[in-house]
């Protein structure tokens, strides 16, 4: 059965695979580059990011040489700033340390920042066919489901498993195929809802069909509690111009700009802030024009309710001075998504043409 999985698979590839750009190179700068962005989307929102990268920085130095700005504002949108750091970061390393070159294999690409054992396998097989497996989201599922294995596959001893048996299932020759095949197969043909059973190559040794368990397979053990947030923004504006503050300190949205922010565990706490802050700055609670309804925003394990209040002012006071923004330039910073999706709500405040 063992060979025959990886041939099946290997099979459906060379008749179903989407034509990609990162299909067609076995360039590690483009692979990496590739599988760190489509760790954080999918697909179809993944190729235009991939392909402003690439027009951006035809080589590892390029990417090593531009500023962290350039960087995080090509990144806009998807989430998890610190990847998008370590990719400079990394960069940085191999354009200079390793002089542009990528480290050949498996145990080298891990030792790189920001590269974990998926993106070191995937980069591993793709580019050099090593003998290593790719284990993802579509890789577990596949293999949950026509193995039948109901081990939890977020906890460490369902992950060992999960990881022997993907390793016995590699062919000895054209790894970087059947790799990048069953991730396909996961992400085409054995979807996580509905999945194309009938005309499935591997349906009559599916295990997970046979047991009638396909809407069960993978198991995954709950995550841990959500925290809930409340944050209200500062949004002032005068004719030409607003403030946006750079996030500093560690955080996932660190080195982004934003209006200034008032967090607390509830509403109130945090208008109370942003009111508090408003009569220290000196303005006038009158030029309060306008307060947005509340958006909320998911990260990994907080939710966030946010409001913003809009102040008309003549002047942007002293304090804050130094953040002073004029709308044209607003899009041209590194913002996050939360942001990104007020001003892109309400552009007439800025005198923006923006289309969402
Ligand atoms: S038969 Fe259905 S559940 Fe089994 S591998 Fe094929 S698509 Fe997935």
């Amino acid at each position: 059965m063992d060979k025959e999985f990886s041939h099946i698979i290997s099979k459906w590839y060379s008749q179903n695979k989407r034509d990609l750009p990162w299909r067609n190179t076995r360039d590690p700068f483009r692979i990496w580059l590739s599988e760190i962005i489509l760790q954080q989307t999918r697909v179809a929102q993944g190729l235009s990011y991939y392909l402003s990268f690439v027009n951006e920085f035809e080589t590892v130095h390029d990417l090593a040489e531009a500023n962290e700005e350039t960087i995080l504002k090509l990144w806009q949108g998807l989430g998890y700033y610190s990847r998008a750091r370590n990719l400079h970061f990394t960069a940085n390393h191999i354009s200079k340390e390793l002089n542009g070159e990528f480290p050949k294999n498996f145990k080298g690409l891990l030792e790189l920042k920001g590269v974990g054992l998926y993106t070191a396998a995937a980069v591993a097989s793709f580019c050099y066919d090593e003998k290593v497996a790719v284990l993802d989201g579509n890789v577990f599922r596949v293999l949950s489901r026509v193995f039948g294995v109901d081990e939890p596959i977020n906890t460490s001893p369902g992950e060992k498993i999960f990881r022997e048996l993907s390793t016995e299932l590699l062919p000895s020759t054209e790894v970087s195929t059947y790799n990048q095949g069953i991730m396909e197969f996961g992400a085409l043909q054995c979807t996580p809802k509905n999945p194309d059973c009938e005309p499935c190559p591997l349906n009559t040794r599916c295990d997970a069909l046979r047991t009638k368990r396909v809407k069960d397979l993978p198991v995954k053990v709950k995550k841990t509690k959500v925290i809930e947030l409340h944050m209200s923004f500062l949004v002032l504006i005068t004719g030409k111009e607003t403030v946006l503050r750079k996030r500093v300190g560690k955080g996932v949205w660190q080195n982004l700009y934003e209006f200034p922010s008032f967090v607390g565990s509830s509403s109130e706490d945090s208008k109370n802030d942003l009111g508090l802050f408003v009569s220290d700055a000196g303005l006038d609670v009158n030029s309060l024009e306008y307060v947005s309804a509340s958006y909320k925003h998911l990260l990994s394990h907080r939710k966030i309710h946010a409001q913003f209040f809009v102040y008309r002012v003549e002047e942007i006071p002293s304090l804050l001075k130094r953040n002073t923004v004029v709308f044209e330039d607003l899009l041209g910073l590194p913002i996050h998504r939360l942001i990104e999706k007020f001003i892109s709500d309400s552009p007439g405040f800025f005198k923006l043409d923006v289309k969402s």
